[in-house]
Parts: C-alpha cells; structure tokens; sequence
C-alpha cells in the first residue's frame, strides 16, 4: 500500500518507539511504503540501525529517516518536536504513538512510586503532549491519521494481578485516543486509532513472560502492514480499536 500524501510528496510519519520491536517493525513497513519516517527513541544506535535498514529499500524516500534520539519523559522536548517538525513540513501525516514500558510486575502496595511515574509518563502523558504538540501538524495533513499502541490488558474482564501500573496505563491511553477521536471527528480530517497487537516477540513480551518460548508468538513484522494502513489516508475509522489477534476493527461498547 502507497502512502504518498495528495499533491505525491512522501507522507511524514512520526513513530516513537522506533529502535526496535513494533515501533522498529512499523518505522520499516511505512517507509517501504513510500512515507519519510521521523523514528523516536532513546536508543541512538537503534535509530542509526534502523536508518540503515530503511536507506536500503528498494522505495524508500531517498531524504533517509529522520532521527530523533530523546526521552518522552522530556515533555518540553515534545514541544520543540512540534516546532521543528512545522518548520522543515509544516505538517504531520501520521503519529504512530507505539513507545511503552512495562514497569514492575508487582502487587500494588510494593510497587515504588518512580516505576509508576515513569509508567506513566511514557505509556500515558507522552502520548497526551504528542497530541498537545502535534495536533496543528496533523489538522494541516490532507489526512491525518493517529494509531495509539495499546494492551489487552487494559480491557480485558478479568484484570490480572501484579500488571497493575501497565494496566492503568493502557486504560487510560484507550481514554486518551477516544477523546481525541471524539474531537476531531467532525472538525478535521484526523483518524485516530488504537492497536492491541496481541502477544509479539519483543523484548517488552520476554520480559513480561520470561518462561515462554518466543518462537511460539508471532512477530512484529506481521502487524506492521496493517499498521501502515491505518496510517493510509484510505483508513476511515476513528475511535476504534484493532485487535491483530481477531483481526477485527472492535466498537467499545457502552455498559448496559
Ligand atoms: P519494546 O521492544 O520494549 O520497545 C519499546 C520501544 O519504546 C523501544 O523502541 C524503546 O526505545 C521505546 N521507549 C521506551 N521508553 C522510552 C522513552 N522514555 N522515550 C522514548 N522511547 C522510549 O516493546 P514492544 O513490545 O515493541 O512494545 C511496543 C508497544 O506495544 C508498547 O506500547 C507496548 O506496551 C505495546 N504492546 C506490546 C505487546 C507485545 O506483546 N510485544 C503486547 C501488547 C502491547 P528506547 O529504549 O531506545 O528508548
């Protein structure tokens, strides 16, 4: 699928959590796709990997990838993403808010209150600034479209224990994405979505279930596709959720 924007310029695609795993996954699909990819992360050597990756295939925008080494927790740094990014585009086509961790698998009253701030910070309040940041960048797209990573975890009846500030933090990132779907529904042409990928085999999924055999989950690879169509200014739905798993596109449903 081809994601040039309107007027055949390469789509500008923001992805953060792009060093590896699924943020790493879908950085590869949308440039494949024809789009120029801003990757986020710490992790610089990811992000020069990545890059290297990206600059050897076959459509890729020959401007390269553009690297953003830096913390989410750095919310003023968020601000100045924006900035920079409506000076050299004046726009935003897509934000693929993937970036996440998992914290401490603990029971509540153990947990230390800077595991759950950072859990926060990164799964929750990061995604709030980017929208704060980016939400002028997007509305000048022809088509913007936001894709949210979320968890099964945040939704699912029976919550289990010990997932406590991951589980929070997914519940209220599903809050964040449907508020923001709600408005700009009828006032822009943004989409924005959520994504439970389902269990992958990525370094978040090893450490949260250290026993299991990778070789037996599906790979990052597989959703990325879909990923890049969610960011496609085909893609009209907002306010849902894609479950991979079911490979379904979900309504949240009112309580009876
Ligand atoms: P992962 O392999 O651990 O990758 C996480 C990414 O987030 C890395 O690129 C990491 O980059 C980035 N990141 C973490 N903290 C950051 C910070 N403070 N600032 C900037 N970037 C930061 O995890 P993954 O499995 O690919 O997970 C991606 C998303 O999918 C997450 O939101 C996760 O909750 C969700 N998810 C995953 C699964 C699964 O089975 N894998 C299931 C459900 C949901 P640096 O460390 O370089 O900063």
């Amino acid at each position: 699928m081809s994601v040039s924007s309107h007027d055949g310029s390469p789509r500008i695609a923001l992805v953060t959590g792009a060093s590896r795993g699924i943020g790493r996954a879908a950085a590869i699909a949308l440039a494949a796709s024809g789009a120029h990819v801003v990757a986020l992360a710490r992790t610089q050597g990811g992000l020069e990997e990545l890059d290297d990756e990206i600059r050897a295939l076959p459509n890729a925008d020959p401007g390269g990838t553009t690297l953003v080494p830096m913390d989410l927790r750095d919310f003023a740094a968020i601000d100045r993403l924006g900035e920079a990014l409506y000076r050299r585009w004046g726009r935003l086509d897509a934000l693929v808010g993937n970036a996440g961790v998992l914290g401490l698998l603990t029971p509540l009253h153990h947990l230390d209150p800077k595991t759950w701030d950072d859990v926060m910070a990164v799964n929750v309040t990061a995604n709030w600034r980017l929208i704060r940041s980016l939400d002028p960048l997007l509305r000048r797209s022809a088509a913007g479209r936001v894709a949210f990573i979320t968890s099964g975890v945040a939704s699912r009846a029976e919550l289990r224990a010990y997932w406590g500030p991951y589980a929070t933090s997914k519940a209220a990132l599903d809050a964040l994405a449907r508020t923001y779907a709600a408005e700009t529904l009828n006032t822009s042409n943004i989409r924005v979505m959520l994504i439970n990928p389902g269990p992958l085999r990525t370094a978040m999924r090893a450490t949260a279930m250290p026993g299991e055999d990778p070789a037996t989950l599906r790979k990052p690879e597989e959703l990325a596709p879909k990923i890049v169509e969610i960011c496609s200014p085909a893609w009209s739905e907002t306010g849902k959720l894609y479950d991979f798993g079911a490979d379904k596109v979900l309504a949240f449903r009112s309580p009876a």
